[in-house]
């Protein structure tokens, strides 16, 4: 009942500012943060809280970065066997500015991410033949991506693909053999060349990946909850009315709780509407996997 992840993990450099310095200037910033993410690592973090057993694919730099990376990922008992250290490479990083009024300026450097391939999956096999479903986002290299869903069809696993950040070029032929394709309005926007500004809209332009043949998209709509299109039927999910003071990492705790859910009960709407109430907790909070909520204040949140 092992849930892989194959995807990125980030350490987010988070300096908070009064301006940025001009070129050539020094400028003392008044504080400043570290925090673990990445698409990947957010979203195994999220499942792994909730009790699942999870297994992570991912590379790490030989930085410091890397060691508190991976112990992150064993404080939440993630199975880190498969995450390793490139020599040479810098682990992957998010240098942040947040200036007074909250806005933001963010760099990623992918780091020893662009490293994780289709090698290792290979490596990994074993263990991966045991696992009963595989998430997947797109901070690792495209091919790495396309070869975990193949791997996942032929060994009949269910493949979850959250298509983030979003890409134009993604190939079709391919991803359209995951199982749950589970898009932002901005991201299916992209995709598909579509607007996204509404749930009707967000509906239309799921529809059209559904007539190319994918089985069931989500997609996420912010405050306005979720949509669950398949060939036969368009379910709206609405979101919880909670008071959000930090909305980063929404998506990947939804996605998280519903992989958890999904793979624990098998029923599509029971997995969404823990996710919409997980993500909402989340939300009330600041941070990003520090705001994601335990088993039991879940509990508690939607009794
Ligand atoms: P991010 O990139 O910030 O991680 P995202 O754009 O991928 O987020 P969203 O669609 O913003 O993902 O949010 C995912 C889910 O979280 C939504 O479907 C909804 O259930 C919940 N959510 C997000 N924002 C709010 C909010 N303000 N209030 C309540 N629930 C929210």
């Amino acid at each position: 009942m092992t849930i892989a992840v194959i995807g990125s993990n980030m350490v987010d450099l988070i300096t908070y500012i009064d301006r940025m310095p001009k070129e050539g200037e020094t400028l003392e910033a008044p504080n400043f943060e570290m925090g673990c993410g990445g698409k990947g690592a957010n979203q195994a973090v999220a499942a792994a809280k909730l009790g699942s057993q999870v297994m992570m694919l991912t590379k790490v730099g030989d930085d410091i970065f890397g060691d508190g990376t991976i112990s992150n990922l064993k404080s939440y008992g993630i199975d880190t066997s498969f995450v390793e250290k490139v020599p040479g490479t810098s682990s992957g990083v998010a240098p942040i500015f947040v200036d007074s009024s909250s806005k933001n300026s963010i760099l990623i450097v992918k780091g020893a991410n662009q490293k994780l391939s289709s090698n290792d999956i290979e490596q990994a096999s074993d263990q991966l033949k045991k696992c009963s479903l595989i998430v997947l986002q797109l901070e690792i290299p495209l091919e790495t991506v396309y070869d975990a869903i193949q791997f996942g069809n032929v060994h009949n696993i269910p493949v979850i693909l959250n298509p983030a950040p979003a890409v134009k070029n993604l190939n079709f032929e391919l991803i359209r053999h995951v199982d749950y394709f589970m898009p932002n309005e901005s991201e299916l926007e992209i995709l598909t060349g579509f607007p996204v500004q509404t749930a009707e809209q967000a509906s239309k332009a799921a529809k059209l990946l559904i007539d190319q043949g994918m089985k069931n998209v989500i997609v996420t709509l912010g405050h306005s909850g979720s949509l669950w299109v398949t060939e036969s039927h368009t379910k709206h999910i609405p979101a919880y009315s909670v008071q959000a003071v930090d909305t980063t990492g929404a998506g990947d705790s939804f996605i998280g709780c519903f992989a958890h859910y999904l793979n624990e009960q098998k029923d599509v709407v029971d997995a969404l509407k823990m996710a919409t109430a997980f993500a909402a907790l989340s939300v009330t909070r600041k941070g990003t996997q520090a705001s994601y909520p335990s088993a039991d204040e879940l509990k508690e949140f939607i009794k």
